[in-house]
Protein backbone atom coordinates (compact mmCIF):
# COMPACT_ATOMS: atom_id res chain seq x y z
CA UNK A 1 0.00 0.00 0.00
CA UNK A 2 3.02 2.29 0.82
CA UNK A 3 4.26 1.54 -2.27
CA UNK A 4 1.38 2.67 -4.21
CA UNK A 5 0.83 5.84 -2.20
CA UNK A 6 4.35 6.50 -3.93
CA UNK A 7 3.25 5.71 -7.68
CA UNK A 8 -0.12 7.39 -7.64
CA UNK A 9 0.69 10.69 -7.88
CA UNK A 10 3.20 9.90 -11.07
CA UNK A 11 0.31 8.17 -12.67
CA UNK A 12 -2.01 10.89 -11.92
CA UNK A 13 0.29 13.38 -13.47
CA UNK A 14 0.15 11.18 -16.54
CA UNK A 15 -3.40 11.44 -16.98
CA UNK A 16 -2.89 15.61 -15.88
CA UNK A 17 -0.65 15.62 -19.20
CA UNK A 18 -3.29 13.66 -21.38
CA UNK A 19 -6.16 15.90 -20.59
CA UNK A 20 -3.37 19.01 -20.96
CA UNK A 21 -2.73 17.77 -24.55
CA UNK A 22 -6.47 17.24 -25.32
CA UNK A 23 -7.35 21.15 -23.86
CA UNK A 24 -4.67 22.00 -26.31
CA UNK A 25 -5.74 20.42 -29.40
CA UNK A 26 -9.24 21.77 -28.92
CA UNK A 27 -8.78 25.16 -28.17
CA UNK A 28 -6.71 25.23 -31.17
CA UNK A 29 -9.39 23.47 -32.68
CA UNK A 30 -11.68 25.75 -31.51
CA UNK A 31 -10.22 28.82 -32.95
CA UNK A 32 -9.70 27.62 -36.53
CA UNK A 33 -13.64 25.62 -37.27
CA UNK A 34 -16.22 27.88 -38.74
CA UNK A 35 -19.51 27.33 -37.83
CA UNK A 36 -22.52 29.53 -38.79
CA UNK A 37 -20.06 32.24 -39.89
CA UNK A 38 -17.95 32.25 -36.70
CA UNK A 39 -15.08 29.85 -34.98
CA UNK A 40 -16.74 27.73 -32.68
CA UNK A 41 -15.10 28.68 -30.16
CA UNK A 42 -17.38 31.29 -30.07
CA UNK A 43 -21.01 29.46 -29.73
CA UNK A 44 -20.87 29.76 -25.61
CA UNK A 45 -21.68 25.81 -25.60
CA UNK A 46 -18.01 25.32 -27.08
CA UNK A 47 -16.69 27.76 -24.89
CA UNK A 48 -17.61 26.54 -21.76
CA UNK A 49 -16.72 22.95 -22.45
CA UNK A 50 -13.18 24.30 -22.93
CA UNK A 51 -13.26 26.49 -19.40
CA UNK A 52 -14.74 23.07 -17.67
CA UNK A 53 -11.73 21.71 -19.42
CA UNK A 54 -9.38 24.41 -17.68
CA UNK A 55 -10.60 24.17 -14.95
CA UNK A 56 -11.16 20.80 -13.64
CA UNK A 57 -7.00 20.48 -15.52
CA UNK A 58 -5.63 22.99 -13.25
CA UNK A 59 -7.56 21.92 -9.88
CA UNK A 60 -6.00 18.24 -10.70
CA UNK A 61 -2.38 19.49 -11.94
CA UNK A 62 -2.75 21.09 -8.33
CA UNK A 63 -3.89 17.95 -6.35
CA UNK A 64 -1.12 16.28 -8.04
CA UNK A 65 1.35 18.65 -6.66
CA UNK A 66 -0.26 18.27 -3.44
CA UNK A 67 0.45 14.86 -3.05
CA UNK A 68 3.91 14.93 -3.82
CA UNK A 69 4.98 17.43 -2.16
CA UNK A 70 3.74 15.64 0.83
CA UNK A 71 5.89 12.57 -0.36
CA UNK A 72 9.05 14.82 -0.25
CA UNK A 73 8.40 16.19 3.22
CA UNK A 74 8.28 12.60 4.17
CA UNK A 75 4.62 12.34 4.96
CA UNK A 76 2.31 9.97 4.29
CA UNK A 77 -0.16 10.77 1.72
CA UNK A 78 -2.36 7.97 1.02
CA UNK A 79 -5.59 9.75 1.10
CA UNK A 80 -3.53 12.80 -1.32
CA UNK A 81 -2.33 10.27 -3.38
CA UNK A 82 -5.90 8.42 -3.85
CA UNK A 83 -7.37 12.61 -3.95
CA UNK A 84 -4.98 13.21 -7.10
CA UNK A 85 -5.31 9.64 -9.02
CA UNK A 86 -9.03 9.43 -8.44
CA UNK A 87 -9.73 13.28 -9.84
CA UNK A 88 -6.89 13.12 -12.68
CA UNK A 89 -8.12 9.85 -14.40
CA UNK A 90 -11.50 10.63 -14.10
CA UNK A 91 -10.58 14.63 -15.39
CA UNK A 92 -8.61 13.11 -18.10
CA UNK A 93 -11.58 10.92 -19.06
CA UNK A 94 -13.95 14.05 -19.17
CA UNK A 95 -11.40 16.70 -20.89
CA UNK A 96 -10.52 14.05 -23.69
CA UNK A 97 -14.76 12.90 -24.26
CA UNK A 98 -15.03 16.72 -24.54
CA UNK A 99 -12.07 17.48 -26.61
CA UNK A 100 -13.96 14.76 -29.02
CA UNK A 101 -17.09 16.52 -29.20
CA UNK A 102 -15.54 19.71 -29.74
CA UNK A 103 -13.94 18.23 -33.18
CA UNK A 104 -17.11 16.49 -33.93
CA UNK A 105 -16.53 14.29 -36.54
CA UNK A 106 -13.02 15.03 -36.86
CA UNK A 107 -12.44 13.82 -33.23
CA UNK A 108 -13.79 10.25 -33.70
CA UNK A 109 -11.41 9.14 -36.49
CA UNK A 110 -7.42 8.68 -36.21
CA UNK A 111 -7.00 11.78 -38.44
CA UNK A 112 -6.38 13.63 -35.42
CA UNK A 113 -5.21 12.86 -32.08
CA UNK A 114 -8.21 13.49 -29.72
CA UNK A 115 -9.34 9.70 -30.42
CA UNK A 116 -5.97 8.17 -28.82
CA UNK A 117 -6.24 10.54 -26.26
CA UNK A 118 -9.33 9.67 -25.17
CA UNK A 119 -8.17 5.66 -25.00
CA UNK A 120 -5.46 6.41 -22.91
CA UNK A 121 -7.30 8.44 -20.68
CA UNK A 122 -9.57 5.45 -20.24
CA UNK A 123 -6.22 3.40 -18.64
CA UNK A 124 -6.09 5.90 -15.53
CA UNK A 125 -9.65 4.70 -14.28
CA UNK A 126 -8.56 1.06 -14.38
CA UNK A 127 -4.63 0.67 -13.43
CA UNK A 128 -2.58 1.59 -10.45
CA UNK A 129 -6.05 1.01 -9.21
CA UNK A 130 -9.36 1.84 -10.03
CA UNK A 131 -11.31 4.82 -9.75
CA UNK A 132 -13.72 2.69 -7.54
CA UNK A 133 -11.02 1.27 -5.71
CA UNK A 134 -9.40 5.02 -5.30
CA UNK A 135 -12.73 6.02 -3.73
CA UNK A 136 -12.79 3.30 -1.35
CA UNK A 137 -9.72 3.91 -0.02
CA UNK A 138 -10.74 7.71 0.05
CA UNK A 139 -13.79 6.16 2.35
CA UNK A 140 -11.61 4.20 4.39
CA UNK A 141 -9.08 7.19 5.20
CA UNK A 142 -12.10 9.17 6.29
CA UNK A 143 -13.77 6.26 8.44
CA UNK A 144 -11.28 4.54 9.59
CA UNK A 145 -7.95 6.99 9.30
CA UNK A 146 -4.58 5.37 10.61
CA UNK A 147 -1.99 7.06 12.73
CA UNK A 148 1.12 5.78 10.62
C1 LIG B 1 -2.49 -1.41 -19.89
C2 LIG B 1 -2.48 -1.98 -18.50
C3 LIG B 1 -1.29 -2.02 -17.80
C4 LIG B 1 -1.25 -2.57 -16.52
N1 LIG B 1 -0.06 -2.60 -15.87
C5 LIG B 1 0.01 -3.21 -14.68
C6 LIG B 1 1.26 -3.33 -14.01
O1 LIG B 1 2.30 -2.86 -14.49
N2 LIG B 1 1.30 -3.95 -12.81
C7 LIG B 1 0.17 -4.50 -12.24
O2 LIG B 1 0.27 -5.07 -11.16
N3 LIG B 1 -1.02 -4.39 -12.87
C8 LIG B 1 -1.14 -3.78 -14.06
N4 LIG B 1 -2.34 -3.68 -14.70
C9 LIG B 1 -3.52 -4.31 -14.07
C10 LIG B 1 -4.40 -3.26 -13.42
O3 LIG B 1 -3.78 -2.76 -12.26
C11 LIG B 1 -5.76 -3.94 -13.11
O4 LIG B 1 -6.41 -4.16 -14.37
C12 LIG B 1 -6.60 -3.04 -12.22
O5 LIG B 1 -6.09 -3.00 -10.91
C13 LIG B 1 -8.06 -3.57 -12.12
O6 LIG B 1 -8.06 -4.92 -11.72
P1 LIG B 1 -8.87 -5.97 -12.60
O7 LIG B 1 -8.56 -5.77 -14.04
O8 LIG B 1 -8.62 -7.31 -12.00
O9 LIG B 1 -10.39 -5.54 -12.41
P2 LIG B 1 -11.37 -6.08 -11.30
O10 LIG B 1 -10.70 -6.02 -9.95
O11 LIG B 1 -11.95 -7.36 -11.76
O12 LIG B 1 -12.48 -4.93 -11.34
C14 LIG B 1 -13.54 -4.94 -12.29
C15 LIG B 1 -14.47 -3.77 -11.94
O13 LIG B 1 -15.01 -3.94 -10.62
C16 LIG B 1 -14.70 -2.83 -9.82
N5 LIG B 1 -14.43 -3.27 -8.46
C17 LIG B 1 -13.63 -4.31 -8.08
N6 LIG B 1 -13.61 -4.41 -6.74
C18 LIG B 1 -14.40 -3.41 -6.27
C19 LIG B 1 -14.78 -2.97 -4.96
N7 LIG B 1 -14.34 -3.56 -3.86
N8 LIG B 1 -15.61 -1.92 -4.86
C20 LIG B 1 -16.07 -1.30 -5.97
N9 LIG B 1 -15.75 -1.66 -7.23
C21 LIG B 1 -14.91 -2.69 -7.37
C22 LIG B 1 -13.46 -2.20 -10.46
O14 LIG B 1 -13.35 -0.83 -10.12
C23 LIG B 1 -13.76 -2.41 -11.94
O15 LIG B 1 -14.64 -1.41 -12.37
C24 LIG B 1 -2.43 -3.11 -15.95
C25 LIG B 1 -3.63 -3.02 -16.65
C26 LIG B 1 -3.68 -2.47 -17.90
C27 LIG B 1 -5.01 -2.41 -18.63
Amino acid sequence: MKTLDFTRPGTAAGAVGVAQAAFEYAVEYAKERVTFDVPIAMHQGVSFMIADMATEIEAARLLVWQSAWLHDQGKRATLQSSFAKRFSADTAMKVTTDAVQVFGGYGYIKEYPVEKLMRDAKLFQIYEGTSQIQRLVIAKEIFLPRDD
